[in-house]
Formats: C-alpha cells, sequence, structure tokens
C-alpha cells in the first residue's frame, strides 16, 4: 500500500468502487480504496440486485436513471459484466389510492424524462401472467428497470478505477483515523498507514463505526432483509425472462432467477441488525432465516401470485443493509471536520451506486455536486437524529417501504421529541401536528379535539374547511402563529456587518432594520434565503430553514474563520410567536410601550421591546402578506408571551393558525422558501429574488454569476399559476404542459382562501414564460387549465403587509 494518497476511499462495496471509479473518471488518479476482506463483503455480495429508476425524489430519480445507464460504460472499460438484466418492471396497484399514487409518479417521471405508462390489470396480466387479476386494479409499466449482478458490477467499477489509475487493497482494516493541523489524514490500518488528504468513509456496514472513529454519529441503521428463491416454475419455461415486479399490498418485489421466482418483503415487524455495534469479524454470511417474521406478506404473495407458492422455496437469504431515518443516502463532506467525507446508508446500491459515486466525485473536486442532491446531502440531519431516534425511524421506514404516504400524512415514530414550552397549550387548542426535525409544530386547528387529526387523502381532505377559516381570521382580524421551528444564527463581532455582506447577497441592513437576503455559491446559485436583523452595529440574527442548519453551518464553516466574526447557530434559544392580520397592531400596541405605527416602526423594523413583562425581539415581517409581527424570545418566556397574546387577543377574535394556512398564504403571495422554490439549482433572477441582490456592492459571493444572470436572464422563470381544479390542489413535482409538451414543474401548492382559487408555483424554460396561455398543471392523472399570473394572486403591491 502507498503511504501518501489523494484519496482515501474506506470501503469496497458497490458505493466504495463507485466512488474510486468516479474519481478516476474525473482526472484524480492518485486515489486508493482501503478494503477490509474481499470487495463486496459487507451488504453488497447478497443483494438482490435489482433496479429501477422510480423514487419520490426527482432529483434521486435522475441519479438512479444515471446509475442505470452507467453499467455500459463501466463494462466496456473494465470487460467485466454487470449481469445487466433489463426485463422491465412493474408496479401493481391493488387500491384506487395507490393507482393515484402511481399516476402521480407518472407524472413526475415526465419531466425527468422517464417513459413510465399507466395500464389497465388485462394489460399487466398479459405482461406477467403470474398475477391473479382479481387482486389488482392496475399498473404502472417502466421499460428501465431488471437487475444485475452485484458481484460483477462492483468488480466492474473496480477495474475500471485500476485502469484510470487507482489503487485497490485488500484485506486490510483501517482501525483509526487521526486529523493532522492542515485537515488532512492519518488513516491507520491492521497493514501500516497511508496519509490522505481526503478521507470518504464508504464503509457500508460498518459506516457507523468509521464514523466513531473521528468522533461523529452516523444517523443508520442496518435492518435485516429476506428474500427467498423458489423451486422452478412450469409457466416460466420456454418463456422470455419475467418481469421485475412490485405488489405494494403484499409489501413485496418479485423477479425471476433462472428457473424460479426472487421474492422479497419488507415486512412490518422489521429487525434491526446490530443496533449499538456492527461486529468487525461479520464477513461474507448470511443471518438465520426467519420465515415466521415474512410469513404474512409470503400469505399475500402466494394469493396474488398462486404459481409461486406452488414451487416450494428452494433457498432463502437473510442479510443486513443500511438505512438513513428517510431511506435516502448520506453523501458529502462532513460539517465541523476538514476533508472528511461521507458516501453511506445506500439501501439501494444498485439503482443509487453510480448516482452517489458522479455526485460526491463532482463535489469533491469541483466543489459542488453538479445536480440538486438535498435530498440525500447528510447535512439534512443535525444532532436531533440520535441512535434511538435513527432506530425508531428507520424501522418505521423499513415497515413503510412500500406504502403510500399521502400528502398529509405525518409519520408517527418518534413522537413527540421536541417540543417548545407552548405544546400543551396548542393541544388544548387542539392543534394538529406535524414533525419537522423531530419538532412538533402545528399544522391546524380542529374545533375539537376528537376531530383533531387528518383524513389522508391525495384530494382536499378534513382540514380544508379549519384551514380556509383559519386563513379569513388572519385576513379580517388577527392570527397567531407559532414559528419556533425556524434556524436562528447569532453573527457578532466587529467584522460580522463585512463578513455578512461577502457572504450573502443583500445589502446588511443598518440597525434595528431587516433585509432580506438570499445567499449564492461561486456559480451564483440559491443556497439559502435569509431574514438578516441587525439589534447593534456588530450584532445580527440571522433567520432561516431550520432544516438546513447543518447545511448553512458548513458552508459558513468553509467561510470562517474571519478576523473579528462568530457565529453560532441559536435555534432552540429563541423561540417564537406571530401575530398576523389588520388588527395585529392594535393588539400587539396594547402590550408594548413602543410605537407600533408605521412612521415609528416601519416595515422591516427589528427591535428590542418588553411585551408585557416579557423582554424579546420583535421584528416587522410578514409571510402572509396581511399586516404582521413576529416577536421572538428566550424559551423560558414563551408560555407567558403567549398568554399575553391570547389574553389581549380576545377582543380581536385572535385565531391560532398553522402552518398549512401559511403555506396557502405565502403562495397567494407568490412568496417562495428553502428546499421548494429555492434551491442550488435555480438562480435569484430564475427564483424571482432579482430585487435582493444587491449588484452595487463590489464583492460578495456569487457576484460575478449573479451579474451573468441578469444580463442573459437565466434559463428558467418562476410563475405564479391560477388551476381550474376540483378537489385537489397541486402540491409540489407536478409537470407542467404548454401546448401538449412537458415544459416545467411545480414547486408548491395550495388552494387560496383568501382568493377562493387553486395556485401553483412552478418553474418553466425562460423563454416561454411570458407566452400567458396554452398552459395546464397535471394533478392526479389530469391536466387542468393553468393561467399564469403577472404578480401574486394577493395584493400583488404589498400595501396590506406595509400599512
Ligand atoms: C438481502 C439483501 C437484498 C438486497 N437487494 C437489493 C436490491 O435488489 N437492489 C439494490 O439496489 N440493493 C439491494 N440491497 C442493498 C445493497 O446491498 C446495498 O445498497 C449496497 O450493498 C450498499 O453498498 P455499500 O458499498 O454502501 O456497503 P457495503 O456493501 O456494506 O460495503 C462496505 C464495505 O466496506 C468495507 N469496510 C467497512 N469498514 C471498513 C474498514 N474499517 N476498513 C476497510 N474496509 C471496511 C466492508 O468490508 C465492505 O466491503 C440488498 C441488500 C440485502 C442485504
Amino acid at each position: 500500500m502507498k503511504s501518501e494518497t489523494r484519496v482515501a476511499v474506506i470501503g469496497g462495496g458497490v458505493v466504495g468502487a463507485s466512488v474510486l471509479y468516479h474519481l478516476t473518471k474525473a482526472g484524480w488518479k492518485d486515489v486508493l480504496l482501503i478494503e477490509r476482506a474481499e470487495l463486496t463483503s459487507g451488504s453488497t455480495w447478497h443483494a438482490a440486485g435489482g433496479m429501477h429508476t422510480v423514487n419520490g425524489d426527482p432529483n434521486v430519480a435522475k441519479l438512479q436513471q444515471y446509475t442505470i445507464e452507467l453499467y455500459k460504460e463501466i463494462e466496456q472499460i473494465s470487460g467485466q459484466s454487470c449481469g445487466v438484466h433489463i426485463t422491465g418492471g412493474l408496479m401493481l396497484a391493488g387500491t384506487r389510492e395507490r393507482l393515484d399514487w402511481l399516476k402521480m409518479a407518472k407524472a413526475r417521471g415526465r419531466y425527468l424524462g422517464m417513459d413510465l405508462e399507466i395500464i389497465s390489470v388485462d394489460e399487466a396480466a398479459g405482461l406477467f401472467p403470474l398475477m391473479d387479476k382479481k387482486y389488482f386494479k392496475g399498473a404502472m409499466y417502466d421499460p428501465i428497470e431488471g437487475h444485475v449482478d452485484p458481484y460483477g458490477v462492483t468488480h466492474a467499477y473496480a477495474k475500471s478505477a485500476q485502469l484510470g489509475g487507482a489503487e485497490i487493497v485488500r484485506h486490510t482494516r483501517v482501525t483509526d483515523l487521526k486529523a493532522r493541523s492542515d485537515g488532512s489524514w492519518d488513516v491507520i490500518t491492521d497493514h501500516g498507514n497511508v496519509h490522505a488528504e481526503y478521507v470518504v468513509n464508504a464503509a457500508g456496514l460498518w459506516a457507523r463505526e468509521v464514523g466513531r472513529m473521528v468522533g461523529i454519529e452516523l444517523p443508520i441503521l442496518a435492518m435485516e432483509h429476506q428474500y427467498l428463491i423458489t423451486g422452478d416454475i412450469p409457466e416460466l419455461k420456454g418463456k422470455k425472462e419475467q418481469l421485475h415486479c412490485i405488489d405494494f399490498e403484499g409489501e413485496l418485489y418479485t423477479r425471476q432467477e433462472r428457473g424460479g421466482m426472487l421474492l422479497g418483503t419488507y415486512e412490518k415487524a422489521g429487525v434491526p441488525w446490530s443496533p449499538t455495534e456492527t461486529p468487525w469479524d461479520f464477513g461474507q454470511d448470511l443471518l438465520a432465516n426467519d420465515l415466521d417474521r415474512i410469513a404474512p406478506s409470503l400469505e399475500v404473495a402466494f394469493e396474488h401470485f398462486p404459481a409461486l407458492g406452488d414451487a416450494g422455496i428452494r433457498k432463502v437469504v437473510n442479510g443486513p443493509f443500511t438505512f438513513a431515518p428517510d431511506g435516502n443516502p448520506l453523501v458529502g463532506p462532513v460539517k465541523g471536520l476538514k476533508n472528511f467525507w461521507v458516501a453511506c446508508g445506500v439501501m439501494a446500491g444498485f439503482s443509487q451506486g453510480g448516482g452517489v459515486g458522479l455526485a460526491l466525485s463532482r463535489w469533491l473536486i469541483d466543489g459542488d455536486p453538479g445536480a440538486d442532491i438535498w435530498a440525500m446531502d447528510v447535512a439534512r440531519y443535525g444532532d436531533w437524529a440520535t441512535l434511538a431516534y435513527t432506530n425508531a425511524k428507520v424501522r418505521e421506514n423499513y415497515s413503510r417501504r412500500f406504502s403510500i404516504r399521502f400528502p398529509n400524512e405525518e409519520l408517527q415514530a418518534a413522537r413527540p421529541l421536541r417540543t417548545t414550552p407552548i405544546y400543551e397549550k396548542l393541544q388544548a387548542a387542539n392543534a394538529v401536528f406535524g414533525d419537522y426535525c423531530g419538532l412538533e409544530h402545528s399544522l391546524w386547528f380542529a374545533p375539537t379535539a376528537q376531530s383533531a387529526k387528518d383524513e389522508f387523502s391525495f384530494h382536499r381532505s378534513n382540514d380544508f374547511p379549519h384551514v380556509a377559516a383559519e386563513c379569513h381570521a388572519v385576513k379580517n382580524s388577527v392570527g397567531l402563529l407559532e414559528i419556533s421551528n425556524y434556524g436562528k444564527f447569532e453573527v457578532k463581532g466587529p467584522g460580522a456587518a463585512d463578513w455578512l455582506s461577502q457572504v450573502m447577497a443583500n445589502r446588511v441592513p443598518t440597525v434595528g432594520r431587516i433585509a432580506l437576503t438570499p445567499m449564492l455559491n461561486e456559480r451564483g446559485k440559491l443556497i439559502g434565503d435569509f431574514t438578516m436583523c441587525r439589534t447593534a452595529p456588530d450584532h445580527f440574527l440571522l433567520i432561516g430553514t431550520y432544516a438546513a442548519e447543518t447545511y448553512y453551518l458548513r458552508w459558513f464553516e468553509r467561510h470562517l474563520p474571519s478576523p473579528g466574526v462568530s457565529i453560532r447557530p441559536c435555534a432552540m434559544e429563541y423561540v417564537g410567536l406571530s401575530v398576523a392580520g389588520p388588527n395585529a397592531r392594535a393588539l400587539l400596541q396594547e402590550l408594548v410601550r413602543d410605537d407600533l405605527s408605521t412612521a415609528a416602526f416601519p416595515f422591516l423594523s427589528f427591535k428590542r421591546m418588553e411585551i408585557g413583562m416579557v423582554p424579546g425581539y420583535v421584528g416587522r415581517v410578514s409571510f402572509t402578506g396581511e399586516l404582521g409581527f413576529e416577536i421572538w424570545v428566550t424559551t423560558d418566556y414563551q408560555r407567558a408571551l403567549y398568554d399575553l397574546l391570547v389574553g389581549a387577543g380576545r377582543k380581536y377574535d385572535l385565531r391560532p393558525f398553522g402552518g398549512r394556512a401559511l403555506n396557502c398564504m405565502r403562495v397567494e403571495k407568490s412568496f417562495g422558501t428553502w428546499a421548494r422554490e429555492y434551491r442550488p439549482i435555480y438562480g435569484p433572477f430564475e427564483a424571482g429574488l432579482g430585487r435582493f441582490v444587491d449588484l452595487n456592492k463590489e464583492k460578495f459571493i456569487g457576484r460575478a454569476a449573479a451579474m451573468e444572470e441578469k444580463r442573459g436572464g437565466g434559463a428558467l422563470r418562476l410563475l405564479t399559476f391560477k388551476l381550474e381544479t376540483k378537489d385537489a390542489d397541486a402540491l409540489g413535482d407536478e409537470p407542467i404542459w404548454h401546448e401538449g409538451k412537458v415544459v416545467g414543474w411545480v414547486t408548491s401548492g395550495a388552494f387560496g382562501h383568501r382568493v377562493n382559487h387553486s395556485l401553483a408555483l412552478g418553474y418553466v424554460p425562460a423563454a416561454i414564460a411570458g407566452a400567458g396561455s396554452g398552459f395546464e398543471i397535471e394533478i392526479i392523472g389530469e391536466r387542468h387549465h393553468a393561467q399564469p399570473l403577472l404578480e401574486a394572486a394577493y395584493d400583488a403591491k404589498g400595501l396590506r403587509m406595509r400599512t
């Protein structure tokens, strides 16, 4: 083994091998893969090798497409067969809801160029004669599904990487990692040490243990997974290979394996494997079978596909593989550590391994993953994703692998975990809660405790009239919203203003003022949007998306240290309440001595005040479009503040409102939000944030690219559409059609209760953004007329929030 390398990749499973290959492909030849045993000695060797393009996140779906297309390339370079069988695949729907879900998946696939087709039960049975038609209502056909040989794929990546200059050492275990002061690493192994500029943890089943070597607890857990192979099935003899098939109701997948069928299941009672420590002596071993555990799924399988039941069981495989709490991979550089990267938690290595390798190699080499990979960025988890939290969420995710997740469905595992001091008070007001980064927050308020639950649906549901009433209360009088679930950062020091001016695209506000600002990367793309509040010359409170806290901190770290600046996250130190509506001022004025009139405290003001006996910061901002005030207090004061506002609010018919009403109102105002309208694939001018980019500043990150975007106009445009729908609204990711062609995608949708029609925000090519007509948006398989609006649907001039 060499003693120096640029990148040390730990782990020779399909993911590590793909990372290695992609690094060499991008021109980095001085790279080394260290494998404890033989290649594939973790999850990889016993995988069923199935692959497909469909994923709940369109950006991950794109990387899955890439992975499948890559197999030809690595076969050609390495001469090693990947054993690719493209059979095509069927997803079978046993219920109406599942068929709706498939129609939505098909629609999402449209703008990704995926060739998916909804077919009837008869057509499905024509393609897959083993099914019993009476259990199904329809199906989706995907021509690009199939399976590969896990050994072949891993070795094809590895050989291709070696031909590109990489070195691979086997039977060498990394036992420790020691950081040097320059950010490089001493990689300690049982066969000597190597000094590496970068380390990539692709240790699969042991990624958690390798993480612990550098003091981090990665949110991943391995689950046992079983599949069986049946005896020969006479019906298959002499026929062409059967399709891949997913039966959602049976929670199982099946494909042909020689003369029989392979049948795997994600059972409800899934069992974690090695929940706290992964044994180092586990190798190419299998776990003991437990057919009783999967018996309920097998019963369904044998009813739905009778020939499988008749064929007997030839072999059972039980092996572990890892999951993150949401089932997507963990990829990228780790906050707080220099030059330490991860590529782990990959539960579908044969659909995703190529995409993970591509994104990681680009990111490492160019400083940017080259695609929107937020859904698999390791930074989407914070400290709240503890070992026990991960255990609960992974088990839930595993058991729901083939379950429908309705748009209004909140998952229940690991809840309630984090609550704010007013949680019980909101509960007493019949709040229906959602989970956001482990934190409970109110979605809407029901009239009684008994009715405080969602009826899951793709259509408008039981919350609709109550959310409408909340929006009308905000429009006509005043509403109260808890806003604790924002990320907050305190930026301090004599250098704070200059530093913020470099990192943020907008002008830094003067003392007592607020500036809304995008944060751009060097390529001029949106990597954040913040409310920048200045309390003193050298003191700022930055408010942004909480889910992106670690993501933002990782970026801030890249631009620190800087003289005279300190920054710290303080999300849960400051909790908040907001009052919004035409009576918001009158209500709050009863509680504060400061003059809240527009003359004294205009829109975008920020000031320390006493609200009754409660000290806090009051900001005059509005995400609802109405006159609004946001109040931030330390946690110990939140209950008192709530009681004060509710007490003073009685005479104004103050009504609590939740996140769903807020979403409706911000869509009416065409206000975007992080991870929907604002993502690193859009520029600020495309996203309609141009007015918050101060090109008069001489220097800030992304300035040159932003200038260029302004000059050229950008390729995309964010539009607001008025929709003609009956009982379902857009949710996000629906295709936007123009004159019969799919041209864009929806980022958010909602019913606008104040304007009384359905609305959607979405991106289309700039060239047709001004077309004015000819647009349609597809919702649950039906195209609806979509009228682009020239301005926000509600109070476009913004007079209500400025009065
Ligand atoms: C029964 C079963 C069926 C499956 N079916 C499918 C399927 O149909 N389709 C699909 O896409 N996926 C499937 N999977 C999942 C798939 O196997 C994983 O997604 C994939 O193998 C993950 O690969 P990896 O490289 O991340 O991890 P691993 O395969 O676990 O590889 C990690 C490697 O790192 C090495 N290593 C760890 N620590 C060290 C160290 N300290 N020093 C040196 N080396 C180290 C290990 O020896 C190992 O070789 C299945 C898994 C199982 C168990």
